[in-house]
């Protein structure tokens, strides 16, 4: 029998289809008549018609008779039998023949039975497609279906079920059975598309939303453009940043960290819990300059005029200043070396860092440092902490509002190192100029520049800073004002300032030149003139009280009312009035505070040889008495002789840094000759020099402080060692005048010196 290889598709008895002609190669026209008989083999998968043999069919196909063909190659079959299709052959021309007989189906269904079953999956289909628009094109389909071959038939490739599932359809043997494959299918099918669609139309609609989402943003956009143009005040929080970050000029890693944080901003919106933090981000990188300035020409005659303007004195340290300024112009840069100012409290450093601003025509930021224990108030902390904030660093950077400020850290000695981290090196990587291009605070969490930045630093002393911070910075002294800068000082700066602020007009106040002096002598006892101002301030309100009771229309200080004004006398020069005492000397040492005199105090009492130190303690300080007991013992065989049934007390009195221990040694041995020899050192006599096991007075630090101090305290005769003559280079010439220096070389000199006769 003539057979037609399909695939893609089953037939089943009872179902009439159409095809063209033509469609089937090696098809003989000539067999074409109707009432001919053809078999319908399914071809398995992936197989080749032309080439197929038995093994590439199905075991069972359908029989068909031709009910019509017309004029335009359109062939009407109707199907009959399911077949076995015993043997399958080739001719020459490629048309198949097969062998085949009649393979009966079991009715276990009755017609009634079966039509039912049909006509009920027919009205199921029906109502499924009610709800697409191609439902009333595939209604008239449906229509035509008489039965469930056909239903089947027509539907089987749309059908999600496997090739082997579909043949299965053709070839079980029950009625009841192929119904049930192909009722299943059938609701599957209709599931699964109603599915889809849902699936499909909530896509569509979710589509729709974003289009319209958009649509209405836009709008909203325009309408707070034109609402902020109205109200500038009123623009949002996230249109202001945009328009911020955009203006800033931020570099493109601290812009791209800002429109994150600005898009998680949106997204958590006013009342999300994370708002604050993410504004306080923006707020504080948009506030920060991120425009490189313009390096301005430096007028160096400009500047000395403006440091001179504000700061009486100070003449090596503008010097040194003005040399820094001209390097900068020379290489037109807007930072140079760091400067370390280095003194005394009140001694200008942190002022004439804002006179460097002023010279410079820059801005001004002071950054106080003391205190600093933990890496991240430099650094800033990681915004993964609740409550992080920037370090300070950057905090000063957001306060100048510039980009090259003129930035004064102050108290640079007073940075702890413990548990926090080492703020000294986070600070070591702000000065570092190889560094600080791209220097990233933690909070920011993108780099900065900071080339364009002018540090300054200040200090007490430099003891207490570390070695490879040090190397960094070029160390200017402030040694501190003698009596005469003082006087003028107060004369010129601080009574006209302090004048101005408490609101007295110069004719209602005259405060006479010894008045001024007399203040700086009787109520001051310091290197700088933090006390001198405190105490002229103290003086304007008093005076204010009395302006505007109405007591005085002008007031005149002069050095007999001072203590109405001021109080009782502040200070007391013990040293005038102190008795000479056997075993107390006066000594001079080096504090925080600049320079003091102190006085080393010995006493023997009855023991056993035993010796106890009271005040200054610690290593130093014990090293330096065992050295100067047992040169005195050398010294003074005789009179040492004693000291074994007797105590030694020796009281120096705190204060001095431990590093200027050592410069007690002259001061100790005298001390401790006087009182075994007896004889008084006068107490106008003062000394510091460190000590050799060999009796020879060595060098020691910061001798402009000790000598400004000795005159202060009104001492007269000042014993230092030789090799420090050449500090008094340093030493104001007003402070040589009053005091007579004498340089020795070995304690011996000293000895025979102060040491007076009975
Ligand atoms: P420091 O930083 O060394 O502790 P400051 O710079 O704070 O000292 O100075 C303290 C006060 O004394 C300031 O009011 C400052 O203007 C004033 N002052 C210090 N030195 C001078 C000076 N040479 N001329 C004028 N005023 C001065």
């Amino acid at each position: 029998m003539l057979t037609i290889p399909i695939y893609d598709t089953i037939l089943l008895p009872d179902v009439t289809f159409y095809f063209k002609k033509e469609v089937i190669e090696g098809w003989e026209i000539d067999e074409l008549s109707v009432g001919t008989e053809i078999a319908f083999a399914l071809l398995r998968d992936d197989t080749d018609p032309k080439t197929a043999t038995l093994a590439d069919i199905y075991p069972i196909g359908v029989v068909a008779k031709i009910e019509s063909v017309d004029n335009e190659g359109n062939v009407k079959v109707r199907t009959k039998d399911r077949i076995n299709i015993i043997d399958f052959d080739r001719d020459s021309d490629g048309n198949v023949d097969a062998v085949v007989d009649v393979r009966p189906e079991i009715a276990d269904l009755k017609t009634d039975e079966l039509n039912d079953k049909f006509e009920k999956l027919k009205n199921k289909f029906l109502k499924f497609v009610q709800n697409y628009q191609w439902g009333l094109w595939a209604r008239g389909f449906i229509l035509q279906w008489k039965n469930i071959n056909e239903l089947a038939c027509s539907m089987v490739g749309y059908f999600s079920i496997s090739w082997e599932e579909k043949y299965e359809i053709v070839e079980v043997d029950r009625l009841s059975e192929r119904y049930e494959l192909i009722e299943h299918a059938a609701y599957s099918f209709m599931e699964l598309a109603d599915v889809a669609e849902g699936a499909e139309l909530e896509q569509q609609q979710r589509n729709e939303n974003i289009y319209r989402e958009d649509a209405i943003k836009k709008q909203i956009e325009i309408l707070q453009r034109e609402l902020d143009e109205m109200h500038p005040e009123n623009i949002s929080d996230v249109r202001r940043f945009e328009k911020n970050i955009e203006e800033s000029g931020m570099n493109e890693t601290a812009k791209k960290e800002a429109l994150k944080v600005l898009g998680r901003m949106k997204q958590e919106g006013q009342d999300g819990h994370e708002y604050g933090m993410l504004y306080d981000y923006l707020d504080f990188v948009t506030s920060l300059s991120w425009k490189q300035e313009e390096f301005v020409p430096i007028d160096l005659e400009k500047a000395e005029v403006v440091l001179d303007k504000e700061h009486y004195g100070l003449k090596k340290v503008k010097e040194r200043i003005i040399q820094q300024l001209a390097v900068m112009a020379l290489n037109k840069k807007q930072s140079g070396s760091i400067l370390l100012f280095v003194g005394a409290p009140g001694t200008g450093k942190t002022s004439i860092g804002q006179s460097i601003a002023d010279a410079l025509g820059r801005k001004y930021v002071r950054i106080s440092l003391g205190g600093v224990r933990d890496e991240a108030e430099i650094r800033g902390h990681r915004r993964t902490y609740i409550g992080a904030m920037p370090g300070r660093i950057m905090e000063g950077m957001k306060r100048s509002t510039v980009s090259n400020p003129v930035m004064v850290l102050d108290e640079v000695d007073k940075l702890v190192r413990d548990y926090g981290g080492d703020p000294s090196s986070a600070l070591l990587e702000v000065l570092d100029p190889e560094q600080n291009s791209t220097f990233t605070d933690h909070y920011m969490n993108v780099p900065y520049d900071l080339s364009n930045v002018l540090f300054v630093c200040t200090a007490n002393s430099t003891d207490t800073i570390p070695e490879p911070l040090l190397n960094r910075m070029e160390i200017i002294e402030f040694p501190g004002y003698t009596a005469t800068e003082k006087f003028y000082i107060a004369k010129k700066h601080l009574i006209p300032k302090s004048m101005k602020a408490a609101g007295i007009k110069r004719k209602n106040l005259n405060i006479t030149d010894t008045a001024i002096k007399k203040i700086v002598a009787d109520y001051t006892m310091e290197s700088g003139v933090r006390g001198l101002k405190k105490q002229i301030d103290t003086l304007m309100r008093y005076a204010a009280v009395q302006l505007v009771k109405g007591n005085n229309e002008k007031i005149s200080v002069k050095p007999a009312n001072l203590k109405e004004y001021l109080g009782r006398r502040a200070m007391n020069h013990d040293i005038i009035d102190k008795k000479s005492v056997p075993g107390v000397v006066t000594g001079l040492a080096w504090t925080m505070a600049g320079g003091e005199i102190l006085f080393i105090e010995t006493k023997l009492v009855k023991g056993n040889g035993k010796t106890v130190i009271t005040g200054q303690l610690g290593d130093v300080m014990k090293e330096s008495v065992e050295i100067a007991i047992s040169l005195v013992k050398d010294l003074y065989p005789k009179e040492t002789e004693c000291m074994k049934e007797m105590d030694l007390h020796i009281h120096v009195p705190e204060g001095a840094v431990p590093k200027d221990g050592p410069s007690a040694g002259i001061t100790l041995i005298t001390a401790l000759s006087s009182l075994v020899t007896g004889r008084s050192v006068n107490p106008s006599i003062a000394m510091t020099g460190e000590i050799s096991l060999r009796g020879n007075v060595m060098p020691i630090g910061g001798l402009p402080e000790k000598l400004m101090a000795a005159v202060r305290a009104g001492v007269k005769t000042v014993f230092i060692p030789e090799k420090n003559v050449d500090d008094l280079e340093d030493v104001a010439e007003e402070v040589k005048k009053e005091l007579k220096i004498v340089p020795v070389k070995k304690i011996k000199d000293v000895l025979s010196q102060v040491l007076m006769e009975d």
